[in-house]
């Protein structure tokens, strides 16, 4: 029952399940200073009345405890002849109950009570630990005391050998760790807060650091293991790409990461590798250029869009640059006709083309390559982890992985999350750009802003206006956008202004059509809902509107921004608000306004909304820690990290005796399955 009920079926089970609080049963209050503030109290005194009072279901029993401050009041509403009998007036006794207060009186509702003439020491010298048990452990007489003591007993039998230490000494004399075992025993019964704090300091190392020292198993048992192609030259596309049809220079970020993915693609093992860079950073020429070096060692290589207008934004830009040097990419969505699409699917599989651009399309099982050689992923977040892991089937041998993003995470986080892969960065901007300036005016401000955004449209420049999506009903949703879309259209009449518009209600065609005619500037005006929210890239767009940005995540509200400051035009984001808004939506907006850096932003989004839903991680279970809380324990997680890596470096398969504890606990922990392939 145990098992089924709390999921716990073991002695180390039990030892597992920590106590959500302590109650601190150290002190001793004086009842004349009571006060609401506190939660639970433990007072000592005499009895001195005892009544029943009330009839039926107001039944009670009512009593008086008296120190030589005060007298509080003890009411029992259940077991009352039982407590009438086993108190007596005129004893001394120690009680400990919450604190409840009645017409400004003090008092406790079932407390616990007991005699202090029965038991010299009375007054317990821990802070009681409250257990979470559910409501049917609770029926069948298994209350949170009961598993307190159960734990107790444990402890009883348990001693220092059975809990032995896993952390190498060193470790543990460096941060002047407790022992394994006293952090168990004082998770559960701590003698003062202090050691509390220690046992839990202790754990949360300990889960941080056993979850390092996995994602490094794994990882390096992917670099050792997992045969990938050898990309071994860089050969005429790129050479001629990069000597003649590249229109800028790359960054110093940009050549680095160039360098970091030639390296992995030419070890033989298979890359899998997260590329992170803020919005417009250039991720998308870097994994061009690898695609190119996969052609010119024989492979194919694609890239997959979350959107269709961002696969074939992705495809045009590509045409662009390659069509010169003779080269074809194609375009694969759901919404190409079957007649074209059955060309395209042999044009792949013959490996007649080898440049191949798509959407969600590309991993259905009707897409087979000749020989595909790497797979870039664009913007991850939008794709869940068995979407990725499909396309690794395209190939006997899996090709090689880019996973892109450009919803920063934080590093550390980014290594817990995605430890499973190696990680890059593009952390500079390319050059020229301005710094986009935000700012959030209110919704009467308007007139305001349509006369700014006209005078820069006088200027030749472009336009975006977001509108949220409003989730609980779809109808709605549609309506209100469409309104929103008129009030616009009303301070941007035709034939002066020109208007796009995108949402999910249209079709791939018409969203191609109406994105067509903003990209070749025929429409100065561009009205959309998240659609365009990931990848799109019209430089000459200064201005993002976004209207009801409260409504909108940090993330996302950075995404949109990185809509704009594409070109060398100054640009601007406007969030547009009520006057009502709450304070998370003040402090996202706020944020917003005061700082550009993605990296930032992805840190301050952590603090406001934890870990949550950060890029589906929450299935992947890496983020799980039952005790450490990866923004409040940063400190820990850096630490634990910097340890694993030490280990890694001086004992990479962790072998040697020194960490030999460590290697069992590893090996026993449950669902650690691929450890098999390692040792
Ligand atoms: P993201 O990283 O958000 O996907 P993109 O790859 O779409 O960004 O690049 C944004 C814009 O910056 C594109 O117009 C691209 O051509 C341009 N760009 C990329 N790298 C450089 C560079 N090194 N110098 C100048 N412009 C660049
Ligand atoms: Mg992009």
């Amino acid at each position: 029952m145990l098992k089924k009920e709390l999921q716990i079926f073991t002695f180390g089970d039990l030892l597992n399940h920590f106590p959500f609080r302590h109650l601190d049963r150290t002190q001793i209050q004086v009842i004349g200073q009571i006060n609401p503030s506190m939660d639970h109290v433990q007072v000592r005194g005499i009895l001195i009345s005892m009544e029943v009072l009330g009839e039926r279901r107001g039944r009670r029993l009512v009593a008086q405890l008296r120190d030589r401050t005060g007298i509080i009041e003890l009411t029992w509403f259940q077991g009352i002849q039982w407590v009438q009998k086993s108190l007596a007036l005129g004893n001394e006794y120690l009680v400990f109950g919450k604190l409840g207060f009645f017409l400004g009186k003090p008092q406790l509702n079932h407390p616990e009570i007991e005699s202090v003439k029965d038991n010299a020491n009375a007054g317990k010298n821990f802070l009681e630990p409250v257990y979470s048990v559910t409501e049917k452990l609770k029926a069948r007489g298994l209350n949170g005391r009961a598993w307190s003591k159960l734990t107790q007993q444990l402890f009883m039998v348990l001693g220092e050998k059975e809990i032995s230490e896993i952390l190498p000494q060193q470790i543990i004399q460096a941060e002047q760790f407790i022992s394994r075992w006293q952090a168990f025993l004082y998770i559960h019964f701590p003698t003062s807060q202090q050691l509390r704090d220690e046992a839990i300091r202790r754990l949360k190392f300990e889960e941080f650091f056993i979850a390092q020292l996995r994602l490094g198993l794994l990882r390096s048992a992917r670099h050792r293991f997992s045969k990938g192609h050898v990309f071994s030259k860089v050969g005429d596309n790129f050479n001629t790409f990069f000597h003649q049809h590249l229109a800028f220079p790359l960054t110093g970020a940009q050549k680095r990461v160039l360098k970091e993915l030639r390296q992995d693609t030419s070890t033989g093992k298979q890359m899998n590798r997260l590329l992170q860079g803020d919005v417009g950073s250039g991720k998308t020429i870097v994994a061009l250029m690898l695609m190119l070096i996969a052609v010119d060692n024989g492979f194919q290589a694609c890239i997959m869009a979350p959107t269709e207008i961002l696969a074939k934004q992705h495809a045009d830009n590509f045409t662009a640059m390659l069509s010169p040097m003779g080269m074809e990419v194609v375009l694969l969505t759901g919404s190409v006709k079957s007649a074209e699409k059955k060309k395209i699917l042999q044009s792949i599989e013959s490996g007649k083309v080898s440049i191949v651009v798509g959407t969600h399309a590309l991993i259905e099982e009707t897409v087979k390559f000749q020989n595909l050689g790497l797979a870039v992923i664009d913007e991850q977040h939008k794709f869940g982890v068995a979407q990725r892991a499909k396309l690794w089937q395209k190939n006997s041998i899996p090709p090689h992985m880019l996973v892109m993003t450009a919803t920063p995470i934080p590093r550390t986080l980014a290594m817990t999350a995605y430890g499973d892969l190696d990680y890059s960065v593009i952390d500079e901007l390319p050059p020229g750009r301005t710094p986009i300036l935000t700012v959030h005016r209110l919704d009467d401000a308007r007139p305001q802003v349509m006369d700014f955004i006209k005078s820069e449209i006088a200027l030749g420049r472009q336009i975006y206006f977001i509108f949220p999506l409003i989730e609980e009903s779809e109808k709605l949703q549609y309506e209100d956008l469409m309104q929103g879309f008129e009030n616009v259209k009303a301070w941007f009449p035709e034939p002066k202004y020109w208007i796009s518009m995108v949402h999910g209600r249209m079709t791939a065609e018409q969203k191609n059509v109406n994105m067509s005619r903003f990209i070749n500037k025929e429409t100065q005006i561009m009205l959309g809902t998240t659609v365009i929210e990931v990848g799109v890239n019209v430089p000459n767009a200064t201005v993002m509107v976004i209207e009801s940005a409260e409504k909108f995540g940090l993330s996302q509200l950075h995404q949109l921004r990185g809509r704009v400051g594409r070109g060398s035009e100054k640009s601007y984001c406007i969030l547009l608000s009520g006057s009502q808004v709450g304070r998370d939506a003040k402090d996202r907006l706020s944020i917003m306004c005061s700082t550009n850096d993605g990296f930032k932003i992805a840190e301050k989004d952590l603090e406001l909304r934890g870990p949550g839903d950060i890029q589906g991680t929450r299935q992947s279970g890496t983020l799980d820690f039952k005790l450490a809380d990866l923004v409040q324990d940063k400190l820990l997680l850096e630490k634990s990290k910097q340890y694993a890596e030490q280990i890694f470096v001086s004992d990479p398969d962790i072998k040697k005796q020194e960490n030999s504890s460590l290697k069992e606990f590893l090996q026993v922990e449950k669902g650690f399955t691929t450890w098999g392939k390692i040792s």
